[in-house]
């Protein structure tokens, strides 16, 4: 997955804005539902208070208990969700209509008892875009469920579905009876449609995990087709209020997908990919995770309707390109724990540097290799995740962090998989670059990996490293062990002198409150719309001069409360200030409140930018090439 929490932070209610709002089924094989054992019938015509009814008929049980789960988690998701808590009025019910004794027994697990006597179980289902502000730890959207009557159902199936125990391996059949005019977008064949039951499409999987791994949006999309090589892609938008079509994206997804699968060459035999972008309008009710979810076969991803369409293209090309890549790993390339993947209890894999990091690499590299971005871009990309890594434990190991991701300390430390994650394997790449004289890389270690493991054949997640290490060089050894496995941060400079790139400050000019689209400033609907300075990040000298700090609550500027709508004004009026203007901001910092005074002056931000190093040797040169066009 990944989460574009960086990309949009929490600073929605102030882009949105500010921000001018511009103008604003795939190839499926016939298969027969017989052999299905489990039937799950899903009922969006008849939604009540904001549910969904589900009935789930198994074959007879012969034991006198079965045990039913929702699942707790899902690949992918790295964390604890418990779809179970939005299951409600579960019933099993016996041949006769009457109920059996049912004891619950966790948030995700149903104990029912006389399982022989049980013909079916009923339950009703709420979706967890609606609970996204309510509750702490909000289900990430692009794996959450939505149910907005007779517009828009996200049916992340692991949501509406459940498993009985022992019995994840069987098939199973879905029958979806949905309202006129809304269309199911999914990667799931489809069954052989019953002609008295116009309503109600049919869809097989051959196992739980496939009902799970294949997400259905039901909606009045918006949808194309294109061809990129032997892959068929669909490209399905949910646009509340119609500022996107398919058609508009169109284009440029083609052209990234295209340069993707020139880049993997024949490393990966997806023959089609669905694309279900659902865009949020961001009310109360509506879907606030922005980012997206891995899939066999498809992906879903969720993103801001009122963003620009240059914004909105950056992130959904970058979103993409990266879920996409993760057919590479961990869909070929895994360990036992993901091919075995437990729903209610999960085990581990040390090696999310390469599930994410290697993923979130590639997903930049290839834009460099394949032209679609400049060196400057590529350079730019590297050093916001260097700045961006800061902010996690840089000396926090990555083997143990990712085998223990759903704990504290390590969950705190997730979304470095992004950052330091793609920069271990920058570091790696040049490695392997520089021993090869540039012929092998990260890319090449992959393709090696992926011929060796894949879809059904997983790898031991302790011996990875090793076997990593006997594939190339021993030197490989002494990185994974130092700086993967290791607590000792990497020093990037090292990596780059070998490629002829140095680093050097520079001053540039920002806004006040704004640098480009990102506001140094956000809103916390939390605490009343309160305006505070945004914390993790570098602040700018308008900021720094004031002496403020991250985190301070905006309280007044000049005399003048802060509200929503002054410091718009605000925002506004600060294009036309004078350098020499004198402010007074008066902010909260923990109990205190404190004054600042000063000058506004010229706003500026020092970045440090990553540029070729003058005199670079041709060995230098020669490595570099390598390493971003070879
Ligand atoms: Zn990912």
């Amino acid at each position: 997955m990944i989460n574009k929490i960086g990309l949009f932070g929490k600073s929605w209610i102030l882009g949105v804005a500010i921000l001018v709002l511009q103008g604003c089924g795939s190839t499926k094989t016939l298969v027969s539902a017989d052999k299905a054992s489990v039937i799950a019938k899903i009922d969006l015509i008849n939604v009540v208070d904001d549910k969904v009814n589900v009935v789930l008929d198994p074959a007879a049980f012969v034991t006198d208990t079965v045990s039913f789960f929702i699942p707790k988690t899902v690949p992918g998701t790295y964390s604890d969700d418990n779809y179970g808590k939005y299951v409600e009025q579960f019933k099993a019910l016996d041949y006769k209509g009457g109920e059996l004794k049912v004891e619950k027994l966790d948030d995700n697990t149903w104990r029912i008892i006389n399982a022989k006597d049980l013909d079916k179980i009923d339950y009703w289902v709420n979706d967890t875009y609606d609970t996204e502000v309510e509750v702490s730890e909000p289900v990430f959207s692009p794996s959450g469920t939505n149910i907005l009557k007779g517009k828009n159902f996200m049916l992340n199936l692991h949501g509406f579905v459940g498993y009985f125990d022992e019995l994840e391996e069987i098939p199973y059949s879905l029958e979806i009876s949905a309202p006129d005019g809304l269309e199911p977008v999914t990667s799931l064949v489809k069954g052989v449609q019953d002609v008295n039951r116009p309503e109600t499409d049919i869809f097989v999987a051959n196992r739980y995990f496939e009902v799970i791994d294949n997400p259905i949006m039901y909606s009045n999309p918006s949808t194309e087709t294109f061809q990129v090589n032997d892959i068929a892609v669909t490209l399905s938008v949910y646009s509340p209020n119609g500022h996107y079509t398919a058609a508009s994206l169109k284009a440029g997804m083609e052209k990234m997908m295209r340069g993707q699968k020139a880049f993997l060459g024949d490393i990966n035999s997806t023959k089609h990919y669905t694309i279900i972008l659902y865009l949020s309008n961001m009310d109360d009710n509506d879907a606030k995770g922005f980012g997206a979810l891995e899939h066999h076969t498809s992906t879903v991803v969720v993103m801001p309707e009122q963003i620009s369409k240059e914004r909105l293209e950056e992130a959904i090309f970058d979103t993409v390109a990266h879920e996409f890549f993760h057919i590479v790993t961990p869909l070929t390339v895994h360990s036992n724990e993901i091919q075995y993947f437990d729903f209610n209890d999960p085990k581990m894999s040390m090696h999310l540097w390469m599930y994410e990091g290697t993923t979130e690499y590639f997903a930049n590299l290839f834009q460099i290799q394949q032209g679609l971005i400049s060196d400057e871009d590529f350079y730019e990309r590297l050093m916001e995740k260097v700045e961006r890594s800061k902010t996690y434990d840089d000396s926090m190991s990555f083997t143990l962090m990712s085998k223990n991701i759903l704990e504290e300390p390590y969950k705190a430390n997730y979304a470095n998989v992004y950052e330091k994650g793609a920069l271990i394997n920058m570091a790696l790449d040049i490695n392997l670059r520089e021993l090869s004289g540039g012929e092998k890389g990260v890319l090449w270690l992959m393709k090696e990996l992926s011929k060796k493991y894949g879809n059904t054949k997983p790898f031991e997640d302790g011996k990875l490293i090793d076997e990593i290490v006997a594939m190339t060089y021993p030197q490989i050894e002494e990185f994974f062990k130092t700086h993967v496995a290791g607590e000792t941060p990497i020093d990037y400079a090292v990596y780059w002198n070998k490629v002829g790139l140095q680093t050097t400050e520079q001053e540039q000019s920002t806004g006040y409150f704004f640098d480009g689209e990102v506001p140094y400033i956000d809103v916390d609907p939390s605490n009343d719309n309160a305006i505070f300075v945004r914390e993790g990040i570098q602040l700018n000298s308008f900021f720094k001069g004031l002496g403020a700090k991250g985190g301070d609550i905006i309280k007044s500027v000049d005399g003048k409360m802060t509200n929503l709508v002054n410091i718009r004004l605000l925002i506004g009026q600060s294009m036309n200030w004078d350098p020499d203007k004198e402010i007074v901001l008066v902010v909260q910092r923990g109990d205190d409140e404190v004054t600042l005074t000063g000058k506004v002056g010229e706003p500026t931000l020092d970045v440090v930018k990553l540029v070729p190093m003058e005199g670079a040797s041709e060995q230098q040169i020669k490595l570099r090439e390598a390493w971003l066009r070879g």
